[in-house]
């Protein structure tokens, strides 16, 4: 049986045939024109880079087994072969001379720098100690386990139930609450999965052909979209790439989105450009009826005309007012949009949404787009993400914690989605709780999150934070400040499941420590993944394992019952007892194409490294369900159907959650002043907004950093600034600016263009790393920095720019770049939106050239302030007054027993 390509054979895509994958032969391009072969053995696995988690082939030397180069994998479905310039440079991260490769403990103060090696034995004896006694103690709430790449279905939240304790933390709330927010109060389902591809409008509230969630698998879909005929409209203040390839470039002032997609919505309604059977059937417009108009059996009619009472402010001249976008230009795209029925995909998920306050509400409102035209999940449309992600199923499942963490879900924010990770400093200084272990896992708090000084003060304080444990492949400006690193395998190393909404249909893939998978080809036994890998670099699943059974080695407390393995009672599981019970159990279709091949699922998996569930997943809400098996539906149409993850199934236009929760004035998609509204900017004071929130297609926040390759392409992040501004503050491309937040300053250059808005400000925030010792950093990209106490405040002041460096890669002698860009994060003060709990990203500035002190990278941070700002934004919110904490229908990662979610 021969597996299909999902890649059609051409002149770009001449992938090696699986039949050959063991034995691949090239000739070498150094010995070129020699033709020297070169015998390879391909190991399919998963970009590590960015949450997309396309498919990549491992080139493995077949002698050495040292990995030579990384490719797609053309039977990815997601990616189909290709990938994005971070995929390939996978191969410099792991080929890194400056990676760690041991197991690390601090041996000086913390942050002192001094460390020595130990080994992953006394690591785990030392630290399964602790969080015994922790647990021993009913101080369950003192090990916390915080997020930056997650990437690993289901896998943590089993680990952290099976310890009984309320301890996920993640990066969302810096990312991508506000959108999902959003999206679960109309879907319950808080992800778009747009299907571009079959569009016939797109509507990006971001840059997605260039980066952005699910980027290159979006991107491919999103030009064969393009190709047959789809036209493309691009929301953003900044002239992206993408923007610059579309039918329409909306620059938007930054918070003026909802306005602009309300008013499209009300052309919709007005011009009778929306699907009115679609609407009646599958809104629930009884519940806006009842309790706005006060009318149990209102009709449909009455109800459109309510709805177009309702949004009448929202006329495209009033949109025009608040954005600057032309109210021809509005109407124009509303109507193109009507014209495209149910075929409008659209995306929001970091950008406006994620920058300003009240930024959910864009969700709600393009998705209101979406529903007026009848586009949810049909062909060509969006669907919710729920359709097309798979989860993994286990052979059983530790029962719900019976622990509420108030340093994750504190009682002001019922609705956040979800933990309120960024704000960990500020909550333990409130007093709220303190840490016993806290584990970072691909996340770098200090540099990644605003107001870093308030992380590296916590992770200083020994009584606060009593253990912290960094898992990471390299070296960041949090592990400066942690107890132990342990060295956690990069893409080619590690075994995670992934599955991503990247198009209509479902499928899984399968990351895999490459050498050890070719080790066992040829017969050779591996024990344990560190084996396998460079130096002891390890993977999470046998470290958590292996934790676990630290944690509870007679298995008294009932947590290594969990860890042992499904086939051989009271056995320690491995990673093959795991990865084969999921895939010959939960993953539908998959031991049957399996056995086509005469492999099992396991062996399928690690041969191809991915599989299609399902494709074509469109209209599931329209499904009949069988109620007398217990199934819960919807009734329509004189048929109960799935309908949608919401309490009322339908979709929600009316929130009764949001009504009940404290806030009925935004029970219907809004509009919501932005704290960077125009009314709060005064640009005669030298105000400015800045969008310090854009990727460049080169970086992925601190992930990329030891990639040579991409440090090269890009290794600063100038200002962006509209010519017009810069005349009127005598500046040039190259100049200094000084950009003054609330709480301090930063000193950045200036890139003068006019593709930004006037009045906007843009920076990237993939760089400005640092380091504070010449061996404790990548090279390729930080500068190094000393911090400066004044009496206000504290100032980072970069005291060595970058340049060459010995080592066994004979390119660190040729680095010609020597500018590594600014952290901009720090000089940021926290903003939680008091209802999505959203970090609001976006800053209120004052530019001025900078005078004769400041010197270029400067950070200045005044921390008393950074408190006021805090409490300030706390005091906006408004906690339950009833008995539970969080609504229940609501999502939760790593969900407690229902009993938690009462007071
Ligand atoms: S889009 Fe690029 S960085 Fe992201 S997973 Fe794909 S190849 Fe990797």
């Amino acid at each position: 049986m021969k597996i299909p390509r999902l890649t059609p054979p051409g002149k770009l895509t001449s992938y090696p045939p699986p039949e050959k994958w063991d034995d691949w032969v090239e000739y070498d391009p150094k010995r070129w024109p020699e033709r020297v072969p070169r015998h390879y053995t391909i190991v399919p696995t998963i970009c590590f880079n960015c949450e997309a988690a396309c498919g990549l082939l491992a080139y493995l030397d077949k002698e050495t087994l040292e990995v030579r180069k990384f490719e797609g994998n053309p039977y990815h479905p997601g990616s189909r072969g290709k990938n994005c310039a971070k995929g390939p440079a996978t191969i410099n991260q792991v080929k890194d001379p400056e990676r760690i490769l041991y197991p690390l403990k601090r041996s000086g103060a913390r942050g002192e720098g001094k460390w020595e090696r130990v080994s992953w034995e006394s690591a785990l004896d030392d630290i399964g100690a602790r969080i015994r006694k922790a647990i021993d103690e009913d101080r369950r709430n003192e090990v916390m386990y915080h997020v930056g790449r997650p990437g690993h279905e289901r896998h943590m939240d089993r680990v952290l139930q099976a310890w009984g304790i309320d301890g996920h933390n993640s990066h969302t709330n810096i990312c991508s609450s506000a959108a999902r927010l959003g999206y679960a109060l109309w879907l319950g389902s808080d992800r778009p999965s747009p299907d571009p591809a079959h569009a016939r409008f797109i509507l990006l509230l971001s840059a997605h052909l260039e980066s952005g969630h699910y980027f290159n698998p979006h991107a491919q879909r999103i030009l064969e979209g393009k190709l047959s005929g789809a036209k493309l409209a691009v929301m953003d203040p900044r002239l992206s790439n993408t923007a610059s390839v579309a039918d329409e470039w909306l620059p938007t002032w930054p918070g003026s989105e909802a306005a602009v997609l309300l008013a499209m919505a009300r052309t919709l309604l007005v011009e009778n450009l929306f699907d009115r059977d679609f609407v009646r059937d599958w809104v629930n417009w009884q519940d806006y009826m009842k309790a706005c108009h006060g009318e149990d059996d209102a009709s449909f009619d009455a109800f459109i005309e309510a709805l177009v009472e309702h949004y009448a402010e929202f006329t495209p001249e009033f949109a025009e007012k608040e954005s600057g976008v032309p109210a021809e230009q509005i109407t124009r795209v509303a109507r193109q949009i009507g014209a495209a029925g149910n075929r409008f995909a659209s995306h929001v998920w970091r950008g406006a949404a994620s920058g300003n306050l009240g930024g959910w509400q864009v969700a709600r409102a393009l998705q209101f787009l979406t529903v007026l035209t009848g586009s949810v999940g049909t062909k060509g449309g969006t669907l919710p993400h729920s359709w097309n992600k798979f989860k993994p199923e286990f052979w059983e499942d530790p029962k719900p914690h019976e622990q509420w963490n108030e340093l994750l879900f504190p009682k002001e924010y019922p609705l956040s989605h979800f933990e309120m990770g960024f704000l960990l400093p500020h909550l333990i200084l409130d007093g709220r709780g303190r840490l016993e272990v806290y584990f970072t896992r691909v996340h770098n708090p200090v540099w990644t999150n605003p107001d870093g000084l308030a992380w590296m003060e916590l992770l200083r304080d020994e009584k606060k934070m009593g253990l912290h444990v960094a898992l990471t492949p390299t070296w960041n400006e949090s592990a400066f400040f942690a107890d132990y690193i342990l060295p956690m395998g990069l893409a080619s190393e590690r075994h995670d499941i992934q599955s991503q909404e990247t198009h209509a249909g479902k499928w899984v893939s399968f990351r895999q420590p490459v050498a050890r998978v070719a080790m066992e080809r040829r017969g050779q036994k591996v024990e344990l993944t560190h084996e396998a890998n460079p130096g002891e670099v390890w993977e999470e699943d046998e470290f958590w394992i292996a934790l676990s059974w630290k944690i509870d080695p007679d298995g008294a407390l009932g947590i290594r019952k969990h860890f042992e393995s499904p086939y051989r009672k009271g056995e320690k599981l491995t990673v093959d007892d795991y990865y084969r019970h999921v895939f010959e159990n939960s993953v539908p279709g998959l031991p049957e194409k399996a056995k086509e091949e005469g492999l099992t699922p396991l062996q399928y998996m690690r041969k191809y490294g991915a599989f299609e569930i399902e494709n074509n997943v469109y209209e599931l809400y329209q499904r009949e369900v069988d109620s007398s098996k217990g199934e819960d539906g919807v009734e329509v149409g004189g048929k109960t159907r799935r309908g949608f993850e919401t309490p009322s199934k339908k979709l929600e236009l009316y929130s009764s959650t949001l009504a009940e929760w404290g806030w009925p004035e935004y029970a219907m998609p809004g509009y919501i002043h932005s704290h960077v509204h125009p009314s709060n900017i005064d640009g005669s004071k030298g105000d400015f907004v800045l969008i310090p929130t854009f990727r460049l297609p080169t970086q992925i926040h601190t992930r990329s950093a030891n990639s040579k390759w991409l440090n090269e392409i890009s290794h600063r992040n100038p200002i962006w600034i509209h010519t017009g501004d810069a005349k009127r503050l005598g500046v040039s491309t190259g100049d200094l600016l000084h950009v003054a937040t609330e709480i301090g300053y930063f000193v950045n250059r200036a890139w003068v263009t006019e593709a930004i808005k006037p009045g906007i400000l843009a920076c990237s925030h993939d760089l400005g790393r640092w380091r504070l010792k010449p061996d404790e950093g990548s090279r390729w990209t930080s500068t190094i920095v000393r911090f400066e106490d004044y009496g206000s405040g504290t100032r980072l002041r970069h005291v060595e720019t970058l340049s060459t460096f010995p080592s066994s890669d004979p390119d660190s002698s040729r680095i010609w770049w020597s500018d590594g860009g600014v952290h901009q994060n720090l000089a940021f003060p926290v903003q939680p939106d008091p209802i999505s709990g959203m970090h609001c990203w976006h800053q209120k500035v004052t530019v001025q050239k900078a005078p004769r002190e400041d010197r270029y990278g400067d950070v200045f941070v005044d921390r008393s302030k950074s408190r006021e700002v805090y409490h300030r934004w706390l005091a906006q919110t408004r906690p339950p007054t009833g008995k539970l904490r969080r609504p229940l229908w609501l999502g939760r990662p790593v969900k407690p027993a229902l009993k938690m979610f009462e007071f």
